[in-house]
Protein backbone atom coordinates (compact mmCIF):
# COMPACT_ATOMS: atom_id res chain seq x y z
CA UNK A 1 0.00 0.00 0.00
CA UNK A 2 1.48 3.04 -1.17
CA UNK A 3 -0.44 6.68 -0.07
CA UNK A 4 -0.61 9.31 -2.77
CA UNK A 5 0.49 12.45 -1.82
CA UNK A 6 -1.78 15.21 -2.64
CA UNK A 7 1.05 17.88 -3.50
CA UNK A 8 3.72 15.65 -5.41
CA UNK A 9 1.90 12.80 -8.20
CA UNK A 10 1.61 12.46 -11.79
CA UNK A 11 -1.54 11.66 -13.46
CA UNK A 12 -1.59 8.55 -15.06
CA UNK A 13 -1.76 9.64 -19.02
CA UNK A 14 -3.23 7.64 -21.98
CA UNK A 15 0.07 6.02 -22.42
CA UNK A 16 1.11 5.23 -18.66
CA UNK A 17 0.06 1.27 -18.15
CA UNK A 18 2.02 0.69 -21.85
CA UNK A 19 4.71 2.49 -19.99
CA UNK A 20 4.51 0.41 -16.76
CA UNK A 21 4.13 -3.21 -19.56
CA UNK A 22 6.68 -1.87 -21.57
CA UNK A 23 8.92 -1.76 -17.81
CA UNK A 24 8.20 -5.06 -17.00
CA UNK A 25 8.78 -6.62 -20.43
CA UNK A 26 12.09 -5.02 -20.41
CA UNK A 27 13.04 -5.94 -16.80
CA UNK A 28 11.68 -9.68 -17.51
CA UNK A 29 14.15 -9.78 -20.98
CA UNK A 30 17.34 -8.76 -18.61
CA UNK A 31 16.30 -11.75 -16.23
CA UNK A 32 15.72 -14.50 -18.87
CA UNK A 33 17.74 -13.86 -21.85
CA UNK A 34 17.51 -14.81 -24.35
CA UNK A 35 13.84 -15.16 -23.97
CA UNK A 36 11.15 -15.57 -27.17
CA UNK A 37 8.42 -13.01 -27.41
CA UNK A 38 5.42 -16.25 -26.82
CA UNK A 39 7.76 -16.98 -23.41
CA UNK A 40 7.55 -13.26 -22.21
CA UNK A 41 3.65 -13.27 -23.53
CA UNK A 42 3.17 -16.12 -21.25
CA UNK A 43 5.46 -14.67 -18.25
CA UNK A 44 2.97 -11.43 -18.28
CA UNK A 45 -0.04 -13.23 -19.04
CA UNK A 46 -0.52 -10.92 -21.52
CA UNK A 47 -1.86 -11.74 -25.38
CA UNK A 48 1.32 -12.24 -27.79
CA UNK A 49 -0.25 -9.42 -29.76
CA UNK A 50 0.12 -6.83 -27.14
CA UNK A 51 2.92 -8.32 -26.00
CA UNK A 52 4.72 -8.14 -29.44
CA UNK A 53 3.82 -4.27 -29.95
CA UNK A 54 5.80 -3.80 -26.44
CA UNK A 55 8.83 -5.48 -28.08
CA UNK A 56 8.74 -3.27 -30.68
CA UNK A 57 8.68 -0.36 -29.06
CA UNK A 58 11.83 -1.62 -26.90
CA UNK A 59 13.43 -2.92 -30.41
CA UNK A 60 13.00 1.10 -32.00
CA UNK A 61 14.42 2.26 -28.81
CA UNK A 62 17.92 0.13 -29.27
CA UNK A 63 17.26 -1.08 -25.50
CA UNK A 64 16.95 -4.83 -27.12
CA UNK A 65 17.63 -7.29 -30.24
CA UNK A 66 16.27 -10.25 -31.72
CA UNK A 67 19.41 -12.59 -31.74
CA UNK A 68 19.75 -16.52 -33.17
CA UNK A 69 16.74 -18.45 -33.69
CA UNK A 70 15.86 -20.94 -31.01
CA UNK A 71 15.83 -24.52 -31.55
CA UNK A 72 12.07 -25.89 -32.06
CA UNK A 73 12.46 -29.09 -33.70
CA UNK A 74 7.75 -28.95 -33.89
CA UNK A 75 7.52 -25.76 -36.21
CA UNK A 76 8.54 -22.08 -36.15
CA UNK A 77 11.80 -21.21 -34.96
CA UNK A 78 11.29 -18.16 -33.05
CA UNK A 79 14.04 -15.44 -32.71
CA UNK A 80 14.77 -14.85 -28.90
CA UNK A 81 15.34 -11.16 -27.61
CA UNK A 82 18.22 -9.86 -25.48
CA UNK A 83 19.26 -6.88 -24.18
CA UNK A 84 21.27 -4.77 -26.55
CA UNK A 85 24.62 -3.86 -24.49
CA UNK A 86 26.55 -3.25 -27.60
CA UNK A 87 27.04 0.24 -28.34
CA UNK A 88 26.54 2.09 -25.42
CA UNK A 89 29.08 2.47 -22.49
CA UNK A 90 28.77 3.72 -18.57
CA UNK A 91 32.01 5.92 -17.43
CA UNK A 92 31.91 4.66 -13.72
CA UNK A 93 34.17 6.37 -11.29
CA UNK A 94 34.83 6.27 -7.79
CA UNK A 95 36.46 8.61 -5.54
CA UNK A 96 38.19 7.69 -2.28
CA UNK A 97 40.42 9.11 -0.19
CA UNK A 98 43.43 6.47 -0.82
CA UNK A 99 42.85 6.65 -4.99
CA UNK A 100 40.32 7.33 -7.83
CA UNK A 101 39.53 4.80 -9.96
CA UNK A 102 37.80 4.71 -13.43
CA UNK A 103 35.96 1.63 -15.30
CA UNK A 104 34.08 1.20 -18.48
CA UNK A 105 31.43 -0.91 -18.67
CA UNK A 106 27.99 -1.75 -20.88
CA UNK A 107 24.84 -1.30 -19.73
CA UNK A 108 24.53 -4.24 -17.20
CA UNK A 109 27.44 -3.09 -15.72
CA UNK A 110 29.87 -5.37 -16.97
CA UNK A 111 33.41 -4.48 -17.40
CA UNK A 112 34.04 -3.42 -21.19
CA UNK A 113 37.88 -2.60 -20.08
CA UNK A 114 40.18 -2.62 -17.50
CA UNK A 115 40.63 -0.21 -14.11
CA UNK A 116 42.05 2.71 -14.25
CA UNK A 117 43.94 3.94 -11.42
CA UNK A 118 44.54 8.15 -11.03
CA UNK A 119 46.58 9.69 -8.60
CA UNK A 120 44.67 10.90 -5.31
CA UNK A 121 44.44 14.66 -5.32
CA UNK A 122 44.06 16.82 -1.78
CA UNK A 123 42.27 19.29 -4.18
CA UNK A 124 39.16 18.97 -5.57
CA UNK A 125 39.54 21.14 -8.66
CA UNK A 126 42.48 19.16 -9.83
CA UNK A 127 41.01 15.78 -9.33
CA UNK A 128 37.81 16.86 -11.21
CA UNK A 129 40.60 18.30 -13.95
CA UNK A 130 42.24 14.95 -14.12
CA UNK A 131 39.17 12.71 -14.47
CA UNK A 132 37.84 14.97 -17.34
CA UNK A 133 41.25 14.17 -19.34
CA UNK A 134 40.98 10.78 -18.20
CA UNK A 135 37.55 10.39 -19.65
CA UNK A 136 38.18 12.10 -22.94
CA UNK A 137 41.23 10.24 -23.47
CA UNK A 138 39.84 6.86 -23.22
CA UNK A 139 36.59 7.39 -24.87
CA UNK A 140 38.62 8.75 -27.68
CA UNK A 141 41.17 5.71 -27.78
CA UNK A 142 38.39 3.49 -27.58
CA UNK A 143 35.49 3.85 -30.14
CA UNK A 144 34.57 0.84 -30.15
CA UNK A 145 32.64 0.74 -26.80
CA UNK A 146 30.06 3.46 -28.25
CA UNK A 147 28.53 5.95 -27.42
CA UNK A 148 28.60 6.99 -23.36
CA UNK A 149 25.24 7.45 -21.56
CA UNK A 150 26.92 9.29 -18.67
CA UNK A 151 29.19 9.61 -15.65
CA UNK A 152 28.85 7.67 -12.69
CA UNK A 153 30.48 9.32 -9.51
CA UNK A 154 30.94 7.17 -6.07
CA UNK A 155 32.35 9.70 -3.65
CA UNK A 156 33.15 8.85 0.20
CA UNK A 157 30.98 11.12 2.23
CA UNK A 158 27.88 13.09 2.20
CA UNK A 159 26.38 14.12 -1.33
CA UNK A 160 23.57 16.49 -1.05
CA UNK A 161 20.06 15.31 -2.14
CA UNK A 162 19.48 17.09 -5.22
CA UNK A 163 22.52 18.74 -7.33
CA UNK A 164 24.97 15.99 -6.19
CA UNK A 165 27.15 18.31 -4.14
CA UNK A 166 29.35 16.72 -2.02
CA UNK A 167 28.47 18.27 1.64
CA UNK A 168 30.97 16.73 3.94
CA UNK A 169 34.09 13.71 3.67
CA UNK A 170 35.73 13.36 6.91
CA UNK A 171 38.48 11.23 4.95
CA UNK A 172 38.78 12.79 2.05
CA UNK A 173 38.51 16.23 4.56
CA UNK A 174 36.65 18.08 2.02
CA UNK A 175 33.83 20.32 2.39
CA UNK A 176 30.68 21.65 0.18
CA UNK A 177 32.49 20.73 -3.00
CA UNK A 178 30.90 20.44 -6.44
CA UNK A 179 32.02 17.76 -8.70
CA UNK A 180 28.55 17.29 -11.08
CA UNK A 181 28.46 20.60 -12.17
CA UNK A 182 32.64 21.00 -13.78
CA UNK A 183 32.54 17.62 -14.72
CA UNK A 184 29.72 17.73 -16.65
CA UNK A 185 30.71 21.50 -18.09
CA UNK A 186 33.83 19.16 -19.03
CA UNK A 187 32.99 16.70 -20.41
CA UNK A 188 29.62 17.56 -22.44
CA UNK A 189 28.11 14.06 -20.43
CA UNK A 190 25.35 13.21 -17.92
CA UNK A 191 27.25 13.24 -14.62
CA UNK A 192 25.56 11.25 -11.77
CA UNK A 193 27.26 12.41 -8.43
CA UNK A 194 26.34 9.66 -4.88
CA UNK A 195 27.75 8.31 -1.95
CA UNK A 196 29.59 5.55 -2.56
CA UNK A 197 27.97 3.27 -0.26
CA UNK A 198 24.52 3.87 -1.51
CA UNK A 199 25.86 3.50 -5.38
CA UNK A 200 27.16 0.29 -3.73
CA UNK A 201 23.57 -1.22 -2.71
CA UNK A 202 22.14 -0.11 -6.05
CA UNK A 203 24.27 -2.02 -7.99
CA UNK A 204 23.14 -4.87 -5.71
CA UNK A 205 19.88 -4.13 -6.23
CA UNK A 206 20.06 -4.35 -9.90
CA UNK A 207 22.03 -7.73 -9.10
CA UNK A 208 25.16 -7.23 -11.89
CA UNK A 209 26.69 -10.09 -9.97
CA UNK A 210 23.94 -12.49 -10.73
CA UNK A 211 22.14 -12.93 -7.23
CA UNK A 212 18.23 -13.13 -7.55
CA UNK A 213 17.36 -9.69 -7.17
CA UNK A 214 15.56 -9.48 -3.75
CA UNK A 215 12.41 -7.37 -2.71
CA UNK A 216 12.67 -5.88 1.37
CA UNK A 217 15.48 -4.02 3.01
CA UNK A 218 18.94 -4.65 1.75
CA UNK A 219 22.04 -2.65 3.12
CA UNK A 220 25.80 -2.66 1.93
CA UNK A 221 28.73 -1.74 3.87
CA UNK A 222 31.75 -1.12 3.00
CA UNK A 223 34.48 -1.11 5.57
CA UNK A 224 37.71 0.77 4.22
CA UNK A 225 39.32 4.08 5.13
CA UNK A 226 35.67 4.86 6.84
CA UNK A 227 32.84 2.56 7.07
CA UNK A 228 29.87 3.56 4.69
CA UNK A 229 26.20 1.99 4.62
CA UNK A 230 23.51 2.13 1.59
CA UNK A 231 19.98 0.99 2.38
CA UNK A 232 17.52 0.28 0.12
CA UNK A 233 14.21 -0.83 0.33
CA UNK A 234 11.88 -2.71 -2.43
CA UNK A 235 14.94 -1.35 -4.90
CA UNK A 236 14.39 2.46 -4.04
CA UNK A 237 17.64 3.76 -1.96
CA UNK A 238 16.79 4.87 1.47
CA UNK A 239 17.68 8.61 1.31
CA UNK A 240 15.94 10.26 4.66
CA UNK A 241 15.25 13.79 4.14
CA UNK A 242 18.86 15.07 3.63
CA UNK A 243 20.22 11.97 2.21
CA UNK A 244 21.83 11.65 5.26
CA UNK A 245 19.80 8.01 6.44
CA UNK A 246 22.48 5.20 6.37
CA UNK A 247 25.30 6.83 8.26
CA UNK A 248 25.56 3.89 10.73
CA UNK A 249 29.71 4.70 10.46
CA UNK A 250 29.22 7.91 12.23
CA UNK A 251 26.70 5.81 15.41
CA UNK A 252 28.64 5.73 18.31
CA UNK A 253 29.52 2.22 20.12
CA UNK A 254 30.53 3.97 22.98
CA UNK A 255 30.38 7.65 23.73
CA UNK A 256 33.91 7.60 25.40
CA UNK A 257 35.30 5.69 22.43
CA UNK A 258 38.46 6.67 20.33
CA UNK A 259 37.98 9.67 18.38
CA UNK A 260 36.98 9.22 15.11
CA UNK A 261 37.69 10.83 11.48
CA UNK A 262 34.25 12.90 12.03
CA UNK A 263 35.35 14.28 15.34
CA UNK A 264 33.19 12.54 17.13
CA UNK A 265 34.10 9.42 19.64
CA UNK A 266 33.69 6.39 19.96
CA UNK A 267 31.79 6.23 16.24
CA UNK A 268 31.35 2.44 14.66
CA UNK A 269 33.91 3.31 11.72
CA UNK A 270 36.36 4.19 15.04
CA UNK A 271 36.35 0.35 15.82
CA UNK A 272 36.34 -1.25 12.40
CA UNK A 273 38.01 1.05 9.75
CA UNK A 274 41.20 -0.69 8.03
CA UNK A 275 42.97 2.80 10.47
CA UNK A 276 41.36 0.77 13.45
CA UNK A 277 42.29 -2.51 12.79
CA UNK A 278 45.84 -1.36 12.42
CA UNK A 279 45.92 0.23 15.77
CA UNK A 280 44.48 -3.05 17.48
CA UNK A 281 46.78 -5.29 15.86
CA UNK A 282 49.76 -2.60 16.93
CA UNK A 283 48.15 -1.97 20.29
CA UNK A 284 48.43 1.92 19.61
CA UNK A 285 45.58 4.71 20.10
CA UNK A 286 43.48 4.19 17.25
CA UNK A 287 42.12 7.53 18.26
CA UNK A 288 42.20 10.25 15.02
CA UNK A 289 44.37 11.36 13.73
CA UNK A 290 47.06 9.64 14.93
CA UNK A 291 45.92 6.57 13.73
CA UNK A 292 46.60 7.72 10.22
CA UNK A 293 50.22 8.10 10.87
CA UNK A 294 52.43 6.19 8.81
CA UNK A 295 52.81 2.81 9.97
CA UNK A 296 55.35 -0.41 9.44
CA UNK A 297 52.62 -2.64 8.92
CA UNK A 298 49.47 -2.56 6.49
CA UNK A 299 45.99 -4.47 6.74
CA UNK A 300 47.05 -7.01 3.84
CA UNK A 301 50.13 -8.28 5.70
CA UNK A 302 48.20 -8.50 9.32
CA UNK A 303 45.44 -10.59 7.07
CA UNK A 304 48.51 -12.66 5.60
CA UNK A 305 49.74 -12.89 8.73
CA UNK A 306 46.24 -14.47 10.31
CA UNK A 307 46.44 -16.86 7.60
CA UNK A 308 49.61 -18.03 8.45
CA UNK A 309 48.31 -18.67 12.19
CA UNK A 310 49.78 -15.74 13.90
CA UNK A 311 48.02 -14.81 17.26
CA UNK A 312 47.92 -11.54 17.49
CA UNK A 313 47.10 -11.27 13.86
CA UNK A 314 44.10 -13.29 14.07
CA UNK A 315 43.01 -11.87 17.83
CA UNK A 316 42.98 -8.03 15.84
CA UNK A 317 41.20 -9.50 12.93
CA UNK A 318 38.33 -11.62 15.55
CA UNK A 319 37.89 -7.94 17.70
CA UNK A 320 37.17 -6.36 14.59
CA UNK A 321 34.60 -8.89 13.66
CA UNK A 322 32.94 -8.67 16.75
CA UNK A 323 32.94 -5.08 16.71
CA UNK A 324 31.25 -5.94 13.11
CA UNK A 325 29.21 -7.52 14.19
CA UNK A 326 28.01 -4.75 16.89
CA UNK A 327 26.86 -2.57 13.94
CA UNK A 328 25.15 -5.14 11.79
CA UNK A 329 22.91 -5.13 15.05
CA UNK A 330 22.12 -1.85 14.76
CA UNK A 331 21.18 -1.98 11.67
CA UNK A 332 19.09 -5.08 11.56
CA UNK A 333 17.41 -2.88 14.98
CA UNK A 334 16.62 -0.20 12.19
CA UNK A 335 16.24 -1.62 9.18
CA UNK A 336 16.25 -5.16 9.79
CA UNK A 337 17.43 -5.85 5.92
CA UNK A 338 16.59 -9.34 4.23
CA UNK A 339 20.09 -8.99 2.90
CA UNK A 340 23.43 -7.10 4.55
CA UNK A 341 26.30 -7.06 1.33
CA UNK A 342 29.73 -6.18 2.82
CA UNK A 343 32.71 -4.83 0.90
CA UNK A 344 36.67 -4.04 1.55
CA UNK A 345 39.37 -5.13 2.04
CA UNK A 346 38.10 -6.70 5.05
CA UNK A 347 36.30 -9.98 3.21
CA UNK A 348 39.60 -11.42 2.18
CA UNK A 349 39.97 -13.10 5.75
CA UNK A 350 35.79 -13.64 5.87
CA UNK A 351 36.39 -17.00 6.69
CA UNK A 352 38.63 -16.07 9.94
CA UNK A 353 36.27 -13.99 11.07
CA UNK A 354 32.47 -14.57 10.36
CA UNK A 355 31.74 -16.49 13.28
CA UNK A 356 32.63 -14.26 15.87
CA UNK A 357 30.17 -11.61 13.67
CA UNK A 358 27.70 -14.41 13.88
CA UNK A 359 28.50 -14.93 17.85
CA UNK A 360 28.28 -11.17 18.41
CA UNK A 361 24.57 -11.07 16.38
CA UNK A 362 23.60 -14.42 18.13
CA UNK A 363 24.22 -12.92 21.55
CA UNK A 364 22.07 -9.49 20.86
CA UNK A 365 19.21 -9.40 22.78
CA UNK A 366 16.83 -8.30 20.25
CA UNK A 367 18.86 -9.39 17.05
CA UNK A 368 19.24 -12.94 18.45
CA UNK A 369 15.75 -13.47 18.60
CA UNK A 370 14.49 -11.97 15.08
CA UNK A 371 16.38 -14.93 13.49
CA UNK A 372 19.70 -15.04 10.90
CA UNK A 373 20.32 -11.23 8.76
CA UNK A 374 21.81 -13.23 5.45
CA UNK A 375 25.57 -12.18 5.49
CA UNK A 376 27.66 -11.85 1.80
CA UNK A 377 30.48 -10.68 1.16
CA UNK A 378 31.51 -8.69 -2.13
CA UNK A 379 35.03 -9.42 -2.90
CA UNK A 380 36.99 -6.48 -3.75
CA UNK A 381 37.89 -7.76 -7.70
CA UNK A 382 34.62 -7.34 -8.17
CA UNK A 383 35.01 -3.05 -7.96
CA UNK A 384 31.84 -3.36 -5.76
CA UNK A 385 32.13 0.91 -6.12
CA UNK A 386 32.71 0.95 -9.10
CA UNK A 387 30.21 -1.35 -10.20
CA UNK A 388 27.63 0.42 -7.58
CA UNK A 389 28.66 4.29 -9.68
CA UNK A 390 27.40 2.26 -13.30
CA UNK A 391 24.14 1.35 -11.70
CA UNK A 392 23.60 5.07 -11.04
CA UNK A 393 23.51 5.54 -14.74
CA UNK A 394 22.08 1.97 -15.92
CA UNK A 395 19.48 2.02 -13.25
CA UNK A 396 17.07 4.57 -14.67
CA UNK A 397 17.13 2.40 -17.81
CA UNK A 398 15.21 0.06 -16.32
CA UNK A 399 13.56 1.26 -13.23
CA UNK A 400 9.58 1.49 -13.05
CA UNK A 401 8.11 4.92 -14.13
CA UNK A 402 7.24 7.30 -11.41
CA UNK A 403 3.40 7.36 -11.13
CA UNK A 404 0.96 8.82 -8.36
ZN1 LIG B 1 32.39 9.37 13.12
Amino acid sequence: MRRISPTSFRIARRGTTREINRQIALNLIREMQPISRAELARQMGMRRGSVSRLVDELLDGGLVFEGAKAENPRGRKPRLLHIETRGRCIVAVDVSASQTTILVTDLLGHPLLDVIGLAARGRPRLLVDDLARSIDAILAEHPEIGVCQGIGVAVSGLVSLEGGRLRYSPTLGWREVDILEPLRAATGLPVVVENSCKACVLAQVWAVRGDPPVDGPVAFVNVSDGVGVGIAVDGTLLRGAHNVAGEFGHVPLDMDGPRCSCGQRGCWEAYVSKRALIARYRGTDSSWPHAVETTSVTIEQIMARARAGEGQALDALRETGHFLGRGFATITKTVDPRRIYVGGEITGVWDLISTKVEETLRDDAIVGVAGETMILTVPLGEHPRLRGAAALISGPFFAAPVIS
